[in-house]
């Protein structure tokens, strides 16, 4: 369906690692210090098949080249990695004071960012082998890191988005009269695993008073005829996430179930009607509140508009109020607003959108109207 993603070369890393030294300096950092997990990931193609006391962590500071110091045991595994290519690697011993190791990449009197995900007690040691330094969440310095997205990444996006749609075209035709919950959700992990996810991280498959509950995955409801059922799935395709929801009808729907799935619908175009280079993160939240608010319903409207999508199906950037940042093409995440009527039922919309150099770009493209099932 997709042509396959090329895989990231050390160029790229090298690209990134070089990026993130940079804003770090411009926020008068003395480095950044990068723990196992998604950054790493992104950073390095290094993901330890363990996460563990023994200390792994990347050193991105302008006085160095990129160092990553790993336990020895550890080292052929991380040499392995796609990135290792771009880096100089650093290895400890057990026995030996990991902290006196790293204390070298570190200036000592240095601010660092460090991942939010490091353990307390790795930070401890960095604090307790050299006293001066000082520490601040990666998030809360470099907040945009991995907001922007390269080709290559909106390539895999673009593929787990494709999927996701093809899921959806299928388990429209499936039963949902008579059926459990989980058994429709259980199609829908098929399925995204048939189009190509290697891996699936939600298929929410809310009917009836349960659509009403944002959170609500699948219980063993036995979906009926009338009901509007949220449809929220993805997983990763190429490492890279899917998010979709869509609203379904079973047989008919009443005339509010129309009148409200329409408000969404009118709610989550105007979101997307509004991304735009420059624009900020809280005007496409206000965008669909708006529309939701006039038609009466803001109260029902219980949560943020939107989050970044990558690596992790939820990052920054967020479209919430109060997140003044502003787009900038690359950036991707989902718009998903919703309207949920306690005890009876909830509707909502979403599509991963893409900023480009003059407008949107929608990642799913399945109809936006109620859909029908039997
Ligand atoms: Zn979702
Ligand atoms: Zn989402
Ligand atoms: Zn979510």
């Amino acid at each position: 369906m997709n042509p396959q993603p090329a895989a990231f070369t050390n160029e790229d890393f090298a690209a990134r690692t070089r990026r993130v030294a940079d804003s770090a300096v411009e926020k008068g950092l003395a480095g950044v210090i990068v723990t196992p997990g998604p950054d790493l990931v992104w950073l390095t193609g290094y993901r330890p098949t363990a996460i563990t006391e023994r200390l792994t962590m990347l050193v991105l500071s302008p006085d160095n080249e990129p160092t990553l110091l790993v336990p020895i045991l550890e080292r052929p595994d991380a040499e392995a990695a796609e990135g290792a290519g771009s880096l100089s690697l650093v290895d400890w011993a057990d026995g030996t004071d990991p902290y006196e190791t790293a204390s070298p990449l570190l200036r000592s009197d240095g601010a660092f960012g460090i991942s939010d995900s490091a353990w307390a007690i790795h930070l401890l040691g960095l604090q307790q082998a050299l006293p001066q330094s000082s520490y601040r969440s990666l998030t809360d310095c470099l907040p945009m890191m991995r907001a922007v997205k390269d080709d290559n990444e909106l390539m895999r996006l673009t593929a787990a988005g494709s999927a996701a749609d093809a899921t959806y075209g299928e388990i429209v035709k499936r039963r949902f009269a008579g059926r459990l919950e989980t058994e429709v959700a259980a199609d829908l992990a098929d399925l995204l695993r048939e189009f190509g996810h290697e891996q699936v991280d939600f298929t929410v498959v809310g009917s009836g008073p349960n659509g009403a509950n944002p959170h609500h995955e699948a219980g063993d409801r036995v979906i009926e005829p009338g009901d509007a059922v949220v449809l929220d799935f993805g997983g990763l395709r190429y490492g890279y996430g899917s998010d979709t929801t869509r609203t379904v009808c079973v047989g008919e729907p009443t005339a509010e179930i129309r009148e409200v799935h329409e408000v969404v619908r009118q709610a989550q175009q105007a979101s997307v009607d509004a991304v735009q280079p420059g624009v900020s993160c809280q005007d496409i939240d206000r965008a669909a509140r708006k529309v939701i608010t006039e038609a009466g319903y803001g109260e029902q409207f219980i949560h943020r508009t939107g989050h970044g999508i990558g690596l992790t199906t939820h990052e920054p950037p967020y479209m919430v109020e109060g997140e003044e940042q502003p787009l900038v093409p690359g950036m991707c995440f989902s718009v998903e607003p919703g309207i949920y009527l306690a005890g009876r039922f909830g509707v909502r919309i979403e599509d991963i959108v893409t900023v480009t150099a003059d407008g949107g770009r929608r990642l799913n493209n399945t109809d936006h109207g109620l859909g029908f099932v039997e």
